[in-house]
């Protein structure tokens, strides 16, 4: 498999502050690549360094074989950045915007014109075409910037956070978009807040924390390894006091009963056992694998928030 993106030794320091502390890793041609982390992680500014929207302190990122500080238009050009800020512009209009962004990869003629139709159709945007940026929602203003990354069909699509704020509707039209980009062969990365996204779209997922890779792996082998399941039981009577076996297992409790957390290795039997033991009115028991928001704060300690 050759490498859409390489990291390598990446740093980048604020003064005496290292937002990113030697950051490698390759990010597979036509994966679909998560990159999460919470906030102060370090995120965007791997992926603003990946764009040349900044240059690293040391290390190199190379897009497609090439340095993306020493060729830079020919990187600039593989990649389509949607950033995280949104953007309003009081001068143009969303059309106006796609043909700029199109004239400054030096792309022109009725071919591309049909290609910004497609897009703003694909985008739900074709009646705002005329509007200028500063009248549009936060959603619209969010499809506006992941038409304009789109325009010279870039072989890398990143993303920053785009459903960040977005609604349900929006959100699910914006997966099944980047799936589709992907089946076509483009190379997605894509950060997220919303883990369960993450979890049902990357097949790879990198976890940033404090400028670091706390973990890179697929998002199945993650979720392997995870040393616990989960096992939800729901009582009759929940003021009922757990045994102090079950309260070292307690993960939280509800109006409706408990989740426990149970090692991998440890059977159901004791999980029973212990349920009898403390003489609990079991109304039903669900268990389950861990989620990749579960993982997540098991590897970080933190809710991404
Ligand atoms: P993330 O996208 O993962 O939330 P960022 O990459 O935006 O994180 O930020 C990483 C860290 O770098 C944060 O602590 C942030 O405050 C800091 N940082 C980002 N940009 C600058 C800057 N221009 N000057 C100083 N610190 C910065
Ligand atoms: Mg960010």
């Amino acid at each position: 498999m050759s490498s859409a993106v390489s990291f390598q030794q990446v740093t980048k320091h604020y003064g005496s502050f290292e937002a990113l502390k030697g950051i490698s890793f390759d990010v597979e041609e036509g994966s679909f690549f998560g990159l999460l982390g919470p906030n102060g992680a370090g995120k965007s500014t791997l992926i603003n360094a990946m764009s040349g929207l900044l240059v690293p302190t040391s290390g190199h990122i190379k897009v497609h074989g090439e340095d993306v500080v020493h060729d830079y238009r020919k990187t600039r050009r593989a990649l389509g950045l949607v950033p995280q800020e949104l953007i309003a512009d009081p001068f143009f209009t969303i059309r106006q915007l796609l043909e700029l962004q199109s004239g400054y990869f030096g792309i022109r003629g009725p071919e591309q014109s049909k290609w910004i139709n497609e897009l703003l159709e694909r985008l739900a945007l074709s009646d705002k075409a005329n509007s200028i940026t500063n009248e549009l929602s936060g959603g619209m203003k969010r499809r506006v910037l992941i038409a304009m990354a789109l325009v010279h069909k870039p072989r890398v699509l990143v993303l920053d956070e785009p459903t960040a704020g977005v609604d349900v509707d929006l959100r699910h039209t914006l997966w099944e978009f980047t799936k589709e980009l992907h089946q076509k062969g483009h190379t997605i990365i894509l950060t997220t807040h919303y883990l369960e996204e993450a979890e049902a779209l990357c097949e790879k997922v990198a976890i940033m924390q404090h400028g670091e890779v706390k973990a890179l792996d697929t998002t199945s082998e993650l979720l392997a390894c995870h040393p616990f399941r989960y096992v939800r039981v729901s009582v009759e009577d929940e003021t009922q006091p757990l045994s102090e076996a079950l309260k070292s297992k307690l993960v939280e409790s509800d109006a409706s009963g408990y989740l426990f957390k149970l090692e991998k290795q440890q059977s159901m039997s004791d999980m029973l056992g212990m349920l009898h033991q403390s003489g609990l009115d079991v109304k039903d028991i669900r268990s389950r694998d861990a989620s990749l928001e579960e993982v997540f704060m098991n590897l970080t300690g933190a809710a991404q928030s």
